[in-house]
């Protein structure tokens, strides 16, 4: 057929005529060239597009196919057409209502819709006559959409610093803990940067083997990522390599589970080098039967220098390379001098007392973090330097200087491979001059999370720092609780979100430094400058 144009009106009528003699649709699936690729014959009320593989071939790319179908009736493109439209980046989808008599009725036609926007991801026009349809000029209509495609993704590239995730829960687990468990992949979403754009929970009792939430749904959630303009799925559990493959081809997004989340903060948060270390052990344990050969990155690695072994497989050179690189880490930590970072570490700090805040996920310590740092919060405090995202120099009152420490925060269900990886993390709060030990109030489950949070610092000889217990989200139970919880258990009460219940905070604070038994430990230097 002539590339310029959509469909001929030779080849509408031919098809309409044809399809009304067997009572069924007929759909051409067409290429730019202008080539028939496939040919499919369907029921009187659809076609079935053959499994294409994946869904999506790219963020901006289209597939370089449309489709043309009859329809046997006056109906415009239904749900399926659409969906098929947004999921295999056609071209174009058309529907030809065939007529009674065998010639071509009225055409709709369906294109994808760029940017990023609420609602759906495509726009139909028409219907239309099929002369409009058969006169209009394909070359420059999909290469201007393509264009606009092209510039909407060189803006997003500029609007988002940050990742966009779809959360994805899959359980057989009563909808309470369900719900509690993706509350704490979102926050673990915030702590690695991520904006979570939207929740999906799916209850069964069998995960299908392949895509976890089995095709129909993987097309719903594709769906609801275009509209929301997300790039990547985060699922609450944890995934096969061939999961996350399958998932990740079919829906061209980033697809990652809840531990490799956590490996990504345990990443950014590990300073010293015992933590380095450890973090990317666990790293490499958790990829080694998740590995994958992407034909770039193998011809990188065996580029010029020729396989090892006759008979060893691209894929065995690779795993042997990792295991060579997990062999020389563990050696080196055993090896590792230890303290002598931490040391230089706190050279560096000058002295200062650091005040390290811990607890549970979700507990509010960034928060109350970033409250207690920030420059606008307390007249006399002035941020002095970042030393890393999550250390600051903060000024307390009477010009008296500490270093503020957020930490990775204390989860459910730590994945065993992370343990080691995670107190590594916690191994720097050896160095803290004082704890503040954020609890969330509002969680039924607060004191097992206490308990949980004290006997790791305990196990860790981290116990005899002194801690202070901060009763956070006051704001989120009645008066009568939060005098019960005082009553029983001390500790100061706030709520990050009331900037009235802080200066509470700062004064204990400032009195368990200069005042408190903690006070005589401190380095005269910091006091005296
Ligand atoms: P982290 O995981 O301990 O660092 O917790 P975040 O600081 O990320 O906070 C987790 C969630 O709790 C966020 O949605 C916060 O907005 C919320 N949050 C923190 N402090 C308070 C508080 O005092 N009251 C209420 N209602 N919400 C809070
Ligand atoms: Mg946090």
């Amino acid at each position: 057929m002539n590339p310029d144009v959509v469909v001929s009106p030779e080849l509408a009528r031919s098809m309409t005529e044809l399809s009304r003699e067997m009572g069924r649709q007929l759909g051409l699936l067409m290429d730019r060239r202008g080539n028939v690729e496939a040919v499919i014959v369907g029921d009187a009320k659809g076609i079935e597009i053959a499994e294409m593989g994946r869904y999506r071939v790219g963020r901006i790319r289209f597939r370089g196919l449309r489709v043309v179908h009859t329809h046997l009736d006056a109906s415009p493109l239904n749900q399926d057409d659409l969906t098929d439209l947004a999921l295999l980046r056609f071209d174009l989808m058309v529907a030809i209502q065939a007529l009674d008599n065998g010639l071509p009725g009225t055409a709709s036609v369906a294109h994808l819709r760029p940017g990023a926007f609420e609602g759906e991801p495509w726009v139909v026009e028409g219907p239309q006559s099929v002369h409009q349809l058969t006169s209009m000029d394909f070359q420059q209509f999909i290469e201007s959409l393509e264009q606009e495609f092209a510039a909407e993704a060189r803006t997003r590239a500029v609007d988002h610093g940050t990742r966009r995730a779809v959360l994805i829960g899959v359980s057989a687990d009563s909808v309470r803990q369900a719900h509690d468990s993706m509350e704490e992949l979102a926050a673990l979403a915030d702590s690695a940067g991520i904006e979570v754009l939207d929740r999906v929970m799916q209850r069964r009792q069998r995960v299908d083997a392949r895509t976890l939430v089995g095709p129909g749904k993987l097309k719903e959630i594709f769906i609801r990522c275009l509209q929301l303009d997300a790039d990547m799925l985060i699922f609450d559990r944890e995934l096969s390599g061939s999961q996350v493959r399958a998932i990740a081809e079919m829906t061209d997004l980033e697809v990652i589970d809840r531990t490799q989340m956590i490996l990504d903060i345990f990443a950014r948060r590990a300073h010293s080098r015992e933590g380095k270390i450890q973090v990317e052990l666990a790293q490499l344990k958790y990829s080694l039967p998740r590995l994958v050969l992407k034909d770039d990155f193998l011809s990188r690695i065996t580029g010029g220098i020729g396989l090892k072994g006759p008979g060893e497989t691209k894929m065995e050179v690779l795993r042997r390379r990792v295991r060579d690189r997990i062999t020389a880490l563990e050696k080196e930590i055993k090896s590792l001098a230890k303290g002598r970072d931490e040391r230089r570490k706190s050279r560096q700090r000058a002295g200062l007392p650091v005040v390290s805040i811990v607890g549970y996920t979700n507990a509010g310590k960034s928060t109350l973090f970033n409250k207690l740092t920030d420059s606008n919060v307390f007249v006399e405090n002035r941020l002095f330097a970042t030393l890393d995202p999550t250390t600051r120099r903060v000024r307390f009152p009477e010009e008296r200087e500490v270093v503020m420490a957020d930490t990775v925060g204390f989860m459910q269900d730590l994945p065993e491979d992370l343990v080691a990886a995670f107190r590594a993390t916690l191994e720097e709060l050896r160095e803290a001059t004082l704890l503040l030990h954020v609890v969330d109030i509002s969680n039924p489950d607060r004191e097992n999370q206490m308990a949980a949070v004290n006997e790791i610092l305990s196990d860790l000889a981290i116990d005899a720092v002194p801690q202070l217990v901060v009763f956070n989200k006051c704001d989120l139970v009645s008066p009568e609780e939060v005098e019960e919880v005082r009553e029983r258990f001390g500790g100061i009460m706030i709520s990050a979100l009331q900037h009235e219940t802080l200066p509470g905070l700062i004064e204990v604070i400032t009195r368990t430094l200069w005042e408190g038994s903690v006070g005589a430990r401190l380095p005269a230097a910091s006091t005296a400058e």
